[in-house]
């Protein structure tokens, strides 16, 4: 099978592999150098359906070296003084034993393992250029060039947007008072952050707040950022230097109402794209390119292929409506700071605290998806 991937980020590349990997010649077309495409700074939480399907390409053992675990995922709710901790026992069996309930994962090394193992690869032909390519050529066309997707708009797809009114802001941090095999997720009034770890003492703070707000602290000293960032975080975590330039972003909600249109496949943030902070992006793109590989292999559709969009479309359909909307929920909670809102806030995080069975199916769905 002949298949064009547009757009070689860490969606389009991984499908390379995947589809490669299942016996399809792949053309992936990427307007950007290697280079470009590995300098950029961003970081991920990674989750078990993630690590399945890096293992069962091959290219775990690469990665893992790179990515950090954490052991302890707090929840904390700013605005009720409640939290509770997602660990290792809430785990499936299959998956304690990694004694990881995610790791942490910076771009720049991740994307660089990923391009040196495409370089391996035969069947895998990198074609450096923004033009989209030609349907007659291919069988499948898989449109992973993003959330701005040129092909996408030329194809006129529909699809559900919104913007958030907030930006995210992410900045390298050394903090004190915390473990490095601790993770965060704070829900503030401002919007919910995230406080990842990165080894040692450094941590990546990725925090979303209002867009006048996020402004005015982008334009702080490092000095005043950090003092911002201590009124933020959580009694006992001190935030002491910052590594890096803070950068922000715009944050938007993109759900297509369709995964293809003809020949054209849509994966990625091609098709969907969530709120940042609920660490949920990157491992619904990547569980995109294990249905589609999976859908590939099946011997009846290989001679079939204009069965695959449609097969592909609706066996992703159910996950990603449904993480689209609770990661949503989450934002929408964490802001929620009415009067009314305190005492069930309180009371959903007494049942995760006590309930072991209630925090081990919310984990499992935030690990496994739907
Ligand atoms: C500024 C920013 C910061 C982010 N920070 C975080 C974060 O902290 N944590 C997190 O979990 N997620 C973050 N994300 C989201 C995360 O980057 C994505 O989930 C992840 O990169 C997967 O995206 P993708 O591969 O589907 O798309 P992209 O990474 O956008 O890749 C699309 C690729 O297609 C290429 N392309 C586009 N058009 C064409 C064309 N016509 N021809 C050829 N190639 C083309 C582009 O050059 C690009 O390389 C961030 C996103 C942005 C924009």
């Amino acid at each position: 099978m002949n298949i064009a991937i547009i757009g070689s980020g860490l969606t389009g590349s991984l499908a390379a592999i995947s589809l490669a990997n299942a016996g399809a010649r792949v053309d992936l077309y990427e307007r950007l150098s290697d280079e470009e495409l590995i300098n950029r700074d961003r970081t991920y939480a990674i989750t078990h359906s993630s690590r399945k399907i890096l293992e069962k390409i091959g290219i775990w053992p690469y990665l893992v070296s790179h990515l950090c675990a954490f052991q302890y995922l707090n929840v904390i709710d700013n605005e009720t003084n409640n939290n509770f901790q997602f660990l290792v026992n809430d785990l499936n069996n299959t998956e304690q034993k990694y004694l990881a309930v995610g790791w942490i994962a910076e771009h720049r090394k991740i994307m660089s393992s990923i391009l040196e193992f495409i370089s391996d690869i035969d069947n895998i032909n990198k074609i450096p250029t923004s033009v989209i390519p030609n349907t007659n050529n291919y069988d499948l066309i898989v449109a992973a060039d993003g959330s701005s997707s040129t092909t996408k708009k030329k194809l006129k797809t529909p699809s559900f947007n919104f913007n958030y009114d907030q930006i995210c802001i992410t900045a390298k941090v050394l903090v004190r008072g915390v473990n490095s095999n601790e993770a965060f997720e704070i829900l503030n009034s401002e919007g919910p952050f995230a406080v990842l770890p990165l080894g040692g003492d450094l941590f990546q703070i990725i925090c979303s707040q209002s867009i006048e707000k996020g402004k005015y602290n982008m334009g702080l000293s490092k000095s005043l950022f950090l003092d911002y960032l201590s009124t933020i975080l959580p009694y006992g975590i001190e935030p002491d230097t910052i590594i890096d330039e803070p950068c922000s972003f715009p944050i938007n909600f993109i759900f297509n109402y369709s995964f293809f249109s003809g020949k054209y496949i849509f994966i990625g943030e091609t098709a969907h794209k969530v709120h940042p902070v609920g660490g949920q992006g990157l491992n619904l793109c990547w569980r995109d390119v294990d249905s589609l590989s999976k859908i590939i292999s099946v011997p009846l559709l290989k001679n079939n292929h204009s069965f695959i969009p449609v097969i592909y479309s609706l066996s992703r359909f159910v996950d990603v409506l449904s993480i689209s909307i609770l990661t949503d929920i989450l934002v929408r909670y964490s802001r929620c700071n009415f009067e009314i809102c305190k005492l069930p806030k309180r009371f959903i995080f007494y049942i995760l605290k006590k309930s072991t069975i209630i925090r081990k199916f919310i984990l499992n769905i935030m690990t496994n998806g739907f």
